[in-house]
């Protein structure tokens, strides 16, 4: 029998998955959003065939640091090594999303900068955000796993060119917010370029004290309980 605390993290894992359907970045069933397993098993993870969307508790996995699902019922996502690499590399991350964030893709292929020219893209900027590029391919193996937690560093995100993005947090909330705000960021900067290119944005200095105001853990939760209770109507 699961224990009450796994049910807790399933459901937080679960609504993390709907709040990215509802934001737009699921993929038909890919995409996956993860939290660490606080026994230290390995990770529960989203399953594969479902779309974010429809994601609850019954569809989120308890996977092995080797991919192993050992609690659960479903079939994990091939992709698992992005989650269980990063989280390997990073005691301080608890929580790893990756999606294939339309936005996002298409504003990494571009090769711009991503400009804080709202405030979403301040979580993120300064410095420019990390670009993974060995692969635009499926991340199938522990050593591609690896590269990616590599290109992430102690950042936040990495864009994934020609394939996505993945994002981390100390836990699901801020590794699911980091998500959301990338792609908004990403959409207002495309909105920006087709409309003749962003002629100013914040400063560094700017940016990094509307990092502290906006995107403080408290206010993260508030879009998080907002995006959740549109998720009810
Ligand atoms: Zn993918």
């Amino acid at each position: 029998m699961l224990a009450p605390m796994s049910d807790e993290l399933r459901d937080q894992v679960a609504l993390g998955c709907r709040i990215l359907g509802l934001e737009d970045q699921g993929d038909f069933v890919w995409g996956h959003v993860s939290v660490r397993d606080p026994d230290g098993r390995g990770i529960w993870m989203k399953a594969s065939t479902y779309g974010l969307e429809e994601i609850g508790r019954e569809q989120v996995l308890l996977v092995s640091w080797d991919g192993e699902v050992l609690e659960g019922y479903g079939r994990r996502h091939i992709e698992y090594p992005i989650h269980t690499e990063l989280m390997r590399a990073r005691d301080d991350v608890s929580c790893v999303v990756h999606t294939h964030a339309p936005w996002s893709v298409a504003f990494a292929s571009t090769h711009q900068p991503l400009r804080p020219i709202s405030h979403e893209a301040t979580y993120f900027v300064p410095p420019e955000v990390a670009r993974f590029t060995t692969t635009g391919d499926l991340i199938t193996t522990s050593e591609l796993g690896a590269d990616v937690a590599g290109a992430v560093g102690d950042r936040n995100a990495a864009f994934m060119l020609h394939h996505g993005i993945v994002t981390c947090g100390a836990d699901v909330v801020s590794g699911v917010m980091a998500a959301v705000l990338l792609e908004r960021a990403c959409r207002t900067n495309i909105r920006a370029l087709a409309g003749g290119g962003p002629k100013s944005w914040s400063s560094d200095e700017e940016a990094l004290s509307k990092r502290e105001h906006c995107w403080p853990p408290a206010l993260l939760r508030q879009a998080w309980d907002y995006l959740a209770r549109r998720l009810e109507d």
